[in-house]
């Protein structure tokens, strides 16, 4: 019955906001395979701590303290405006899909540039996608992370997890400054074991976009304060 009523929904959808490629406009999908090939894959690499370029997105040597993350890997940029359409869109007029569909293209980009990404799998890595406010979540009706995580998933071989709440509903933070946005994540995540289960040793942190990386930074050393042992962070876009 379930499937019967999310199906005449679908359909409805469908007439009310047919599907268009935010690309080249043609209707079918919000993004067709030709206008996939067309976005721009993020040319630098960056260390999530300083923020500033270092190859393969690895932590400076410098940087790495025990509660931050060994690595970042981010798909596109935020300022490709196709991108950045279909993540407002996706967001504010409630459309999940839109998740899927640059969930599965960002991690076959980055596949395509580190194929070491296909050892995460053998490596007992689960994904863990960067948690909303249950407020939040209760007006938008998905949590865009966790739709990316799972397309992504799908492509590497990798389960999900919701291992964090979010326990402060912090303000956005593309509106702050540098130390503002440190002070506006600090405690901002919970990792309840008791609430969900054992924590996986090795993590990969999922989120849409990410700026300064200061979600990633407070999630991660939430996670590492509860045991895990290798945390990598992954965002479809980088501000
Ligand atoms: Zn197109
Ligand atoms: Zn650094």
């Amino acid at each position: 019955m379930a499937n019967i009523f999310s199906f005449g929904l679908n359909i409805l959808a469908d007439i009310f906001y047919p599907k268009y490629c935010f690309g080249c406009k043609r209707s079918g999908s919000y993004l067709c395979k030709f206008c996939c090939t067309q976005v721009p894959s993020l040319a630098q690499s960056f260390c999530v701590v300083c923020n500033q370029p270092n190859a393969g997105g690895h932590t400076h040597t410098a940087c790495l303290t025990e509660l931050a993350p060994e690595q970042f890997f981010a798909a596109f940029s935020y300022h490709t405006e196709l991108l950045s359409e279909m993540i407002i869109y996706g967001k504010y007029f409630f459309i999940p899909e839109i998740f899927t569909v640059l969930g599965k293209l960002a991690a076959q980009r980055l596949l395509e540039t580190n194929p070491q990404l296909r050892h995460l799998a053998a490596d007992g890595f689960v994904l863990c996608p960067i948690p909303l406010h249950s407020q939040r979540k209760k007006w938008r009706g998905f949590n865009q992370a966790e739709v990316a995580a799972v397309a992504i998933g799908n492509i590497l071989k990798l389960p999900t997890r919701n291992l964090l709440v979010r326990c402060k509903n912090t303000k956005t933070q593309k509106d702050l400054s540098a130390s503002q946005r440190k002070s506006n994540m600090a405690g901002a995540f919970a990792c309840p074991e008791a609430l969900l289960g054992p924590l996986p040793e090795n993590i990969l942190l999922i989120d849409d976009v990410s700026t300064t990386g200061q979600t990633f930074l407070s999630a991660c050393a939430t996670l590492k304060a509860a045991g895990a042992k290798k945390v990598v962070c992954m965002s479809l876009a980088k501000d």
